[in-house]
């Protein structure tokens, strides 16, 4: 199993998804993802629970 977290769960009027094998994984790719797309370089804990709970189980991604 694989782990995804789609950037619209989290509040974003994105497509994008992210997914990894871990949460680390997840975690690294979504601050990536929003600082090159959202102008955010750093994840409040409000935040991080927020895509923490959003992470879904996926078969493949
Ligand atoms: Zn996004």
């Amino acid at each position: 199993m694989k782990k995804s977290l789609s950037c619209k769960d989290v509040g974003s009027d994105c497509d994008f998804v992210i997914c990894g094998k871990t949460e680390d994984e997840i975690f690294k790719k979504a601050k990536e993802h929003a600082r090159k797309e959202h102008d955010l370089s750093e994840f409040t804990q409000e935040f991080k629970d927020k895509a923490r709970s959003a992470i879904r189980e996926v078969e493949r991604c």
